[in-house]
């Protein structure tokens, strides 16, 4: 047998809402992943194991090809483009939006606006867009606070109830992309084990079509 095909993914909510499509694909892990300390798991069956990697790194493992198949949020890869990767499925999970956000009731003054954001390149290409030059900031979490201690004017951070925002005396401004996870595959996987790559994304798409048919109902 060919080595087993490798799924990259994260903990958290990404995690949570992967695993029941992939119980639905017929692939279960054989520990319990969200608990377990161990970062590569067996599954239910034997050509498929899971690794368990930060978000950022899913990108990186598949691009090299450590992992075979990852599952992603957009955000990551609108900030890190998707050289190197397929991108054959939306799994419409792990809904949020990319957004700018301020103070409440801010409003832009004369000089250039400052912007904090991990997201610096999706955020420098959107005020571009809008022939706008900013002050970027480069921050790796807590973004809200950047306003509070005046580090930066604005933030471009991801909302999903918009409650953190608020908690934090922000509100949201312009929504710069829809995010949700996807299903990204190494350009030589597909061609290597194109059947299991395959099936394994076809599989998945009916799990995510009657998930949505599921919660039509
Ligand atoms: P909320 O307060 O519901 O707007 O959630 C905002 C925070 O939760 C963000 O700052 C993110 O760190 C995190 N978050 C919410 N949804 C996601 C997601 N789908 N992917 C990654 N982070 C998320």
């Amino acid at each position: 047998m060919s080595r087993p095909l490798i799924l990259a993914l994260t903990k958290g909510r990404i995690l949570k809402e992967t695993l029941p499509l992939l119980a639905e694909a017929g692939i279960e892990p054989l520990d319990d992943i969200k608990t377990s300390r161990k970062l590569v798991f067996a599954t239910s069956r034997d050509d498929v194991r899971l690794v368990i990697l930060r978000g950022t790194d899913v990108p990186t493992y598949v691009r090299h090809g450590a992992a075979d198949v990852g599952v992603v949020g957009k955000d990551i890869l609108l900030e890190q483009g998707a050289d190197g990767l397929y991108e054959p499925l939306d799994l419409g999970i792990a809904r949020c939006r990319l957004m700018t956000a301020a103070p409440v009731g801010w409003e832009p003054g004369q000089g250039r606006i400052r912007v904090a954001t991990k997201f610096v390149n999706v955020a420098r290409a959107y005020f571009a867009s809008r022939g706008m030059q900013v002050e970027l900031i480069k921050l790796y979490g807590a973004m809200e606070l950047a306003p509070i201690m005046d580090l930066a004017d604005v933030i471009v951070d991801i909302v999903d109830t918009g409650n953190t925002l608020k908690a934090n005396g922000l509100e949201p401004l312009q929504e710069i992309a829809q995010v949700s996870s996807r299903l990204v595959v190494n350009k030589a996987s597909m061609r290597a084990h194109c059947d299991a790559v395959t099936d394994l994304t076809d599989a998945l798409a009916r799990a995510v079509a009657e998930g949505a048919s599921d919660a039509a109902a």
